[in-house]
């Protein structure tokens, strides 16, 4: 199970308190519940803009600071402190190693942080502190499907299955099952770089692309298509002459039109660069009903739809849940969005046993709220910590 350090005594006291830090490249973010995690315990979060690019041996300092201050708003002592549970927006072994500093680091810094990240922040806490307080680490995209999860079922453990994805600038996941979330190595629920079948209907569509290649160095996973990242790759075609001719051709085939002002507003976006036109798509697709932009997007749904269809079989989950910058649509957008991802799921599942249905590999939406601190902490509960 994830995590090196022993637990504590401390565990027996009522007045023992739980630490999440949600750590982002851009800010950091500390909270605290009791014991149990049903209670949250600091009204304001405490806040820091990281230091994530200077390297671990500023974050660490930080983060101390951060929980100092934690401290004092719940006025506890050290030896409360249970544990403390960090996300990380990278990929990280079970036992808190960074394996690549995906969104954290320079150039200059990058190696730095492949380190036990986790075992080096229990040092600093001892040093300062003389208490061994265990650190639990997991990736961010796990914590945002604990956090999913603890808003649809508080801390119930039943015997449900799930899968939950990030969507944004990759697409990360966490995988429940029987109740529990996959851990694997460290690395399981690793979403975005699952390789799904996508149904021969969608050829034509992808024809001019027809294989990806990943940042991970692969080609035709789900984040080479279904994130910004892809996108900002895919745009680059579909403002030019050819890519937008084809996708005019597919929009009228389908009874759509192409709005001409729309491609000179984003061609105009993308003489400042590609991510410039990439970011307007999203709010082009939602507030304007855009039909390029829609199509544009549909890439994404696809992928899910096609990615939830290959997972069906494995795992037979309840629920298939879709979280991150998609959820924050209108409602008529992102009913838009989930029925194309639940077509290409049926086109690619016909077997009955996994139809999506209520209770049944069902597709619906994320409640995250955004606390990545407070699904640190139910994943350290859930690791059995
Ligand atoms: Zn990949």
């Amino acid at each position: 199970m994830p995590n090196s350090l022993p637990s504590q005594d401390i565990r027996q006291r009522d007045s023992a308190i739980r630490i999440g830090v949600d750590m982002g490249g851009s800010d950091l973010k500390f909270g605290a519940t009791n014991l149990a995690g049903d209670q949250v315990l600091v009204d304001e979060l405490v806040k820091r803009s990281s230091l994530t690019q200077g390297g671990p041996q500023k974050t660490i300092a930080q983060t101390l600071d951060g929980i100092a201050e934690v401290m004092q708003k719940t006025n506890t002592q050290w030896a409360n402190i249970a544990d403390i549970a960090v996300t990380v927006p990278c990929p990280c072994s079970a036992d808190g190693v960074i394996i690549e500093a995906t969104n954290i680091g320079t150039a200059e810094t990058k190696e730095l942080w492949k380190v036990p990240f986790g075992e080096h922040l229990a040092e600093a806490v001892k040093q300062a502190s003389g208490e061994s307080i265990p650190v639990f680490c997991c990736n961010d995209a796990n914590a945002a499907g604990q956090d999913d999860d603890f808003a649809r079922f508080g801390l119930s453990s039943d015997n449900r299955s799930s899968v939950f994805i990030t969507t944004g600038t990759g697409l990360g996941g966490c995988v429940m099952a029987d109740g529990h979330v996959v851990f694997g190595l460290g690395q399981a629920g690793e979403l975005g770089h699952v390789k799904p079948t996508i149904p021969v209907r969608y050829a034509a569509r992808f024809a001019d692309d027809p294989h990806p290649r990943c940042g991970c160095g692969a080609v035709d996973c789900v984040e080479a298509r279904a994130s910004l990242k892809g996108l900002v790759r895919r745009i680059e075609w579909a403002l030019s002459e050819a890519g937008a001719d084809v996708i005019r051709q597919q929009l009228a085939a389908d009874g759509r039109t192409l709005n001409d002002e729309t491609l000179t507003r984003l061609r105009e976006l993308a003489t400042r660069g590609p991510e410039q036109a990439a970011y307007n798509v999203r709010t082009f697709a939602d507030r304007d009903e855009d039909a390029f932009c829609r199509w544009l997007l549909e890439d994404w749904a696809i992928m899910i739809g096609a990615l939830f269809a290959s997972l069906a079989p494995v795992l037979h989950p309840n629920l298939f849940i879709i979280g991150g910058g998609m959820t924050e649509m209108s409602p008529a957008a992102r009913d838009w969005f989930i029925e194309v991802v639940r077509r290409v799921y049926g086109e690619v599942n016909s077997q009955s046993c996994f139809a999506s249905r209520t209770g049944n590999c069902e597709i619906v939406w994320s409640k995250s709220q955004d606390q990545g601190w407070r699904g640190a902490i139910l994943m350290a509960i859930r690791s059995g910590r």
